[in-house]
């Protein structure tokens, strides 16, 4: 369970996150939407311990990430796939390996490891392919196997589709819903798209400002939004 606790963050005078509280169960895909600028990646960001919190805290199992000492380990259970894809200018064998090797295993368990990955994102038979040369949408499909392939219990998505056409896009849909699925993969994404919310995330939450304005179902979001910035948000009302 990742519970998150009157988490703020501030840049300068700029504070991006007002006391944040958020609790994700296991085993869940939530999506969390709002307007930009309302403070998602970084909300992220700090989940996955690339920035630190002003105030406040974020909870894995209990562990307070941000001060515990074993920040290696904590990262490693923990995915996270970018807007932009990031591959190396590699194979794509490689790329998928790439977290594997750090963590010392075997050359027999990362070679099966990776077959299995690139199967489930449908790239088996481009393995000694350069990553770069792929398209953008296969691109985030190696990036989303990378994050997979090290068994993450926690898999951080921010805005995992917003450079890919419709096709790529409901191909990265099939993926995140499929992880979660046949792994039990816990999911956070970060969307513009309202409907992509809607069509994957057992819960969501609007962001607006820097706190969650509404967190529920998505049916409890477009049908009784809390408050008026939801409900515009949400395009009930202009
Ligand atoms: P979008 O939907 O456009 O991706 P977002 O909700 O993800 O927006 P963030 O990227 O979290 O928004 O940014 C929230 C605010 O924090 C913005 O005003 C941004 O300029 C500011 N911000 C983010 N990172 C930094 C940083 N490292 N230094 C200074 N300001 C930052
Ligand atoms: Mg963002």
């Amino acid at each position: 369970m990742i519970e998150i606790t009157e988490l703020s963050k501030r840049f300068g005078a700029n504070e991006v996150l007002r006391g944040v509280d958020l609790t994700v169960r296991d085993g869940e895909i939530f999506a969390v939407i709002g307007p930009s600028g309302s403070g998602k990646s970084t909300l992220l960001r700090i989940v996955n311990l690339l920035e630190t919190p002003s105030s406040g805290c974020v909870r894995i199992d209990g562990t307070d990430i941000h001060a515990a000492d074993r920040q290696i380990s904590i990262r490693r259970g923990m995915g996270m796939v970018f807007q932009k894809p990031v591959v190396f200018s590699t194979t794509v064998f490689e790329n998928v390996a790439a977290g594997l090797r750090i963590r010392g295993m075997s050359e027999a368990a990362i070679r099966s490891r990776v077959k299995e990955a690139l199967e489930l994102i449908g790239l088996a038979d481009r393995a000694e392919q350069n990553a770069r040369t792929l398209s953008g949408g296969e691109m985030q499909r190696v990036a989303v196997a990378r994050a997979l392939v090290t068994d993450p219990v926690l898999l951080l998505m921010d805005e995992p589709t917003a450079n890919l056409d419709p096709i790529a896009t409901e191909n990265i849909e099939d993926l995140i819903r499929r992880i979660n699925r046949d792994y039990g993969t816990t999911l956070i994404l970060t969307t513009h798209d309202l409907l992509q919310g809607q069509r994957l995330a057992h819960r969501m939450g609007v962001m607006i400002e820097g706190g969650f304005a509404q967190v529920g179902t998505p049916r409890e979001i477009f049908s009784e939004p809390n408050t008026r910035s939801v409900a515009r948000f949400v395009g009930m009302e202009n």
